[in-house]
């Protein structure tokens, strides 16, 4: 077998030279850099690549581009590829490994949220550990009933199926049952209209464990809330284990029943609060890491930077940069990540930055008086230097075209218009006032 493993890394390597001479660099850099070759059987070449993203991406764009760096390495125009993601490949080797385990029973629990990738912080390490030692040693008074609440996109579901996850690995057995607070709701309603009632108790009865994910949809709906009631009392009772999460703090939850409210303090609640910058940053380094993109810190810092209160938001960024890339064929650079963040934080980009905060800043390069630079006078430095402010808020703030020629003594928007266009034209023929342009948006885009 050993040769096998030699001839498919060498065959690998020509064939992603021939792949460097037919794309452009930025494309076989994001895309092709991090594959793996796997194995090379009966003319098919197996590679494993870091995400499912990625194999769609890679079969959708650059399929046909790569068969041909293959054919033309091979001399076979029968030789094809297979591309498997990296975990796939692990779940392959498994069964040989491992005996098969028990059946356990099909539940909705989503395998990739585990207490391993749920990255720590003071933000969140309360909830994590409370969550952990439910998942250790389900039941025990003290943490029955556990409630898990904080904002959206702050991991609340992730720690719920991680608790479900960690659980069943410990216990193949269990029965974890794990459902959204609607899908409750919904078994509830149709189990009424069908007369399956007893069905329904029986399901969500027999649970050693129920996790239920956002129960301030049950809010205003009473026969659901009665059911729960219900269904909550056996459970307690019986010393099984019920896990909750919210997005209020489960005392203000109006539209709740009082009993079910006080039922709840009879447990634990634990928050998550929104991540602080290095939580942000360690973050964004764990994602792009797993979707295979390899971002300098400067790039992760200006993003930590302006997306602030949402993990879903940082995982997005990731995705959108990677496919912003290949859809529109461009490196993944700075100004290329600016972009992005900008399209996704939308009108609260740069909140602390104000156009006066610009001013100052151009006229502390040019020499210019703040004043003169907001004010009327058409003298061709000052004019030069208004231009460049109009320039930047624009493009660093996105101020609306109005709201810029306002700030400069009342001027309409033509003359902002013309201010960008006559600062990105001469940024194209002076190399050095690029350079500069560049600088000073850098700087600014940081300085908060
Ligand atoms: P919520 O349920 O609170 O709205 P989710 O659990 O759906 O949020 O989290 C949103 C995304 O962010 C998920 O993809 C999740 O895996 C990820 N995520 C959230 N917190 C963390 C964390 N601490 N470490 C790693 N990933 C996280
Ligand atoms: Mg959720």
């Amino acid at each position: 077998m050993d040769n096998i493993k030699i001839e498919e890394s060498a065959l690998w390597g020509l064939v992603y030279e021939a792949l460097v001479s037919s794309l452009p660099s930025h494309a076989v850099k994001t895309w092709f850099s991090s594959a793996v070759p796997v194995s090379y059987i009966e003319n098919s070449l197996t590679l494993s690549v870091p995400s499912k993203f990625f194999s769609e991406w890679i079969e959708s764009h650059y399929k046909d581009q790569l068969l041909s760096a293959i054919r033309s390495v091979t001399g076979d125009p029968l030789t094809s590829f297979q591309l498997i993601v990296k975990k796939e490949e692990i779940k392959k080797q498994l069964p040989s490994l491992n005996p098969p385990r028990i059946q356990v029973k099909k539940n909705n629990i989503n395998r990739n949220y585990n207490f391993k990738n749920f990255i720590e912080g003071t933000n969140n390490v309360f909830a994590k550990n409370a969550s952990r030692a439910v998942s250790e040693s389900p039941g025990q008074a003290k943490f029955n009933p556990l409630i898990i609440y904080g904002g959206v996109g702050l991991g609340k579901t992730h720690l719920l199926h991680a608790i479900g996850n960690s659980a069943l690995n410990k216990t193949p057995g269990l029965n974890v049952v794990i459902v959204t607070s609607e899908q409750f709701t919904l078994d509830f309603v149709n189990s009424l209209r069908k007369g399956k009632a007893l069905e329904f108790a029986k399901t969500y009865r027999s649970a050693d464990i129920l996790l239920i994910d956002d129960i301030q949809f049950f809010r205003g709906k009473e026969q659901t809330q009665e059911q729960f009631f219900h269904t909550f009392n056996e459970l307690y009772q019986s010393g099984r284990q019920i896990v909750m999460t919210t997005d209020i703090v489960p005392t203000e939850m109006k539209g709740l029943q009082d009993r079910l409210i006080s039922r709840f303090q009879s447990g634990l609640s634990v928050d998550i609060q929104p991540p602080d910058f290095e939580i942000r940053v360690a973050i964004l380094l764990e994602k792009s890491e797993q979707n295979g993109l390899n971002l300098n810190y400067e790039a992760v810092e200006f993003i930590a930077r302006h997306i602030k209160n949402n993990i879903r938001d940082l995982e997005g960024t990731i995705i959108r940069v990677l496919a912003k890339s290949s859809l529109m064929n461009r490196e993944i650079d700075f100004n290329l990540i600016k972009e992005v963040v900008k399209e996704r934080v939308g009108s609260s980009f740069s909140p602390e930055l104000t156009i006066e905060d610009i001013v100052k800043k151009v006229s502390l390069i040019t020499g210019v008086k703040e004043r003169e630079i907001t004010g009327k006078s058409r003298k061709m430095e000052i004019a030069e230097a208004r231009q460049l402010s109009m320039y930047l808020v624009r493009t660093i703030i996105g101020s609306s075209l109005s709201k810029t020629g306002f700030y400069f003594s009342g001027r309409d928007h033509s003359t902002v218009i013309h201010a960008v266009k006559t600062i990105d034209k001469k940024q194209k023929v002076n190399k050095k006032f690029q350079n500069q342009v560049e600088l000073i948006t850098k700087e600014l885009d940081l300085s908060f």
